[in-house]
């Protein structure tokens, strides 16, 4: 069987806790993480175990909290299948699969409130480090932790350029810099044509939604897009295709 089947049955059922992991951390900048309804104040159950049976709705006025439970487990099965698929039974096949995760996580608060918390970003770079390194350690071959390295210095560089060359806030900030970096990583182990592919789809299809937008009047040349989640869609299509 298709190891990409097990990993998307295994991201779909994390689907209601990635939903509500939106909901708690789509904040803005220093606030800290929501625990109650927006609307009535009622705090969200307690447990780990009851972020796997969030409804995406209040339990006590029922108003609607975060993205859509079913939205989000497409979305996870989706970005779990492309690292099943294609690592197999690969030793770095759960650094990709949690990566993965956490990926959803990151594009669902970026189109909520525009920008990726470094508390995702951080967490996300260090379990690459240890898993990837791990892995590099297990087949006894650390090239690919290499070149992953070189491929964040490469993306986390190029976007850190790009931030700094519009230093008003417009385009990419920060935080897309280090998310691309993170990306780096990650494709950079896969392999270079990994790299090169989910760099370029991700800033093309950026580019193009922008250009959309401007053709449509729907955003204006002092507009700011999110690019976070193109950076992503472009690493899951190369995970894909690769
Ligand atoms: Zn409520």
């Amino acid at each position: 069987m298709d190891v990409g089947v097990a990993t998307a049955l295994v991201g779909a059922l994390c689907g209601p806790a990635l939903a509500r992991g939106v909901y708690q951390l789509s904040v803005d900048a220093g606030t800290p993480a929501r625990v109650t309804c927006r609307r009535c104040g009622e705090h969200l159950p307690r447990g780990w175990f009851r972020f796997f049976l969030w409804t995406g709705r209040c339990g006590y006025c029922r108003t609607l909290l975060g993205p859509r439970v079913w939205l989000v487990a497409i979305v996870a099965a989706i970005a779990t299948f492309a690292v099943g698929h294609r690592l197999g039974n690969d030793p770095a096949l759960l650094a990709f699969t949690v990566f993965a995760l956490g990926c959803v996580l990151l594009t669902f608060v970026d189109i909520a409130v525009r920008r990726l918390p470094d508390q995702l970003t951080a967490p996300l770079a260090a379990l690459g480090l240890a898993g990837l390194g791990t892995a590099g350690y297990l087949a006894r071959d650390l090239t690919p932790v290499l070149r992953g390295l070189i491929g964040a210095a490469l993306a986390g560089g190029l976007f850190l350029a790009l931030a700094w060359a519009r230093p008003d806030g417009e385009g990419m900030g920060l935080g897309d810099a280090k998310l691309a970096g993170v990306l780096g990583l990650y494709l950079g182990w896969l392999g270079w044509s990994d790299l090169g592919l989910g760099v370029l789809a991700g800033t093309s299809a950026a580019t193009l939604f922008a250009l959309y937008m401007l053709g449509t009047g729907r955003m204006t040349r002092r507009s700011a897009i999110t690019y976070g989640p193109f950076l992503i869609m472009g690493a899951v299509l190369a995970v894909l295709v690769g």
